[in-house]
């Protein structure tokens, strides 16, 4: 049953708006004293995380942190793809288009790769974000959702389940959950399971449904405030995710769910921008190649020196060695005798 000496507050009918004081001022007192370990230090790059935490080892039901696989060996090599069709490419003085870029897995927890992810993840996102803002007219929260202690044996579904339930008690339309499965204590320089959900979404939280949320679910909902740049939020929020197998990262709910939202058409980067033939793989052929080593790269240059990489279906001959009839008859016989 819900504590009435609790809230304090008398409560309003009218719904008032996120950016409304009341909101905010409600959750406060509770989210202060319990979020505070999400906060990283200021001076540490993320890959002082990596090496001098447990940031390798943490691991809870399955769930990890991003960047603790090794790699493939190809990861981050660097390759050229491009057309060499310059008599289609009259515009640019018949030259040949080429794109250097370097090879990714795209895995979350490739320690090589992870960051390649986390800037893929981040720009589709924000695209998605902006796209329902712009088309709506409202500016983008951020919310943070701690699980409650008697929850932490819930399976991730089911936790899941249950923020999708508070979102809706709290009036947010829609938006992407990430999952954190885990908290940083600076104290002892250690990350510790304490499951909560990060929302980047939309919607007028009314005053006091904050509070109600609390007494009802016994999980702690506080309210960020309004995201000016939400490519870093999704950057920061990805970098210390929870990566658990055949889950995804980000999922999208509400307004902004798989179905409701129109799929983006992407520009297809397979093909060449003048003559839309499909780009195929390509190496230079000599000492000084035109572009810089190690940097990418993309448009027009001579097309001397550079050659297509052919690639042929290689079949290992097969062997069927026969012993010739002397030394099988005598392998009989042998066999034979030992009976
Ligand atoms: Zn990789
Ligand atoms: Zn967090
Ligand atoms: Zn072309």
């Amino acid at each position: 049953m819900k504590d009435k000496t609790c809230d304090t507050k008398p409560t309003f009918q009218q719904n008032f708006p996120y950016h409304n004081d009341h909101a905010i001022e409600q959750s406060e007192p509770y989210a202060n004293n319990f979020d505070n370990d999400d906060e990283l230090y200021n001076d540490w790059e993320l890959d002082d995380y990596h090496l001098l935490t447990n940031w390798e080892t943490a691991e809870h039901n399955g769930w990890r942190l991003p960047a603790t696989k090794e790699p493939h060996y190809w990861c981050a090599q660097w390759n050229h793809k491009g057309c060499i069709h310059s008599e289609d490419h009259q515009t640019h003085d018949g030259k040949i288009f080429i794109r250097r870029y370097q090879l990714s897995c795209f895995r979350p927890a490739c320690k090589t790769c992870w960051e390649k992810w986390i800037g893929r993840q981040s720009n589709v996102a924000t695209r998605k974000i902006e796209r329902y803002s712009k088309k709506e007219n409202i500016s983008p929260i951020h919310i943070v959702l701690s699980v409650s202690n008697w929850d932490y044996e819930l399976d991730y579904k089911q936790m899941k389940q249950k923020a999708r339930k508070i979102l809706n008690e709290i009036k947010i339309r829609g938006g992407s959950i990430i999952f954190h499965p885990f908290r940083f204590n600076k104290k002892i320089r250690c990350w510790y399971f304490s499951p909560h959900f990060h929302v980047v979404g939309f919607g007028f939280i009314p005053k006091g449904s904050l509070v109600d949320a609390y007494h009802q679910n016994g999980w702690f909902v506080k309210y960020l405030g309004v995201r000016k740049s939400v490519f870093a939020t999704f950057y920061y929020l990805l970098s210390h995710c929870g990566i658990r197998h055949r889950t995804r990262a980000t999922t999208w709910f509400g307004d902004l769910s798989y179905s409701k939202l129109e799929k983006e058409i992407l520009p297809d980067f397979s093909k060449c921008p003048l003559c839309g033939r499909k780009l195929t793989e390509i190496y230079y052929k000599g000492w000084d190649p035109p572009i810089e080593s190690n940097s990418f790269f993309e448009g027009f240059l001579d097309s001397e020196g550079w050659c297509v990489v052919i690639t042929e279906k290689h079949i290992e001959p097969c062997n069927f060695e026969y012993a010739p009839t002397r030394e099988l008859n005598n392998l009989l016989q042998s066999l034979e005798q030992a009976r």
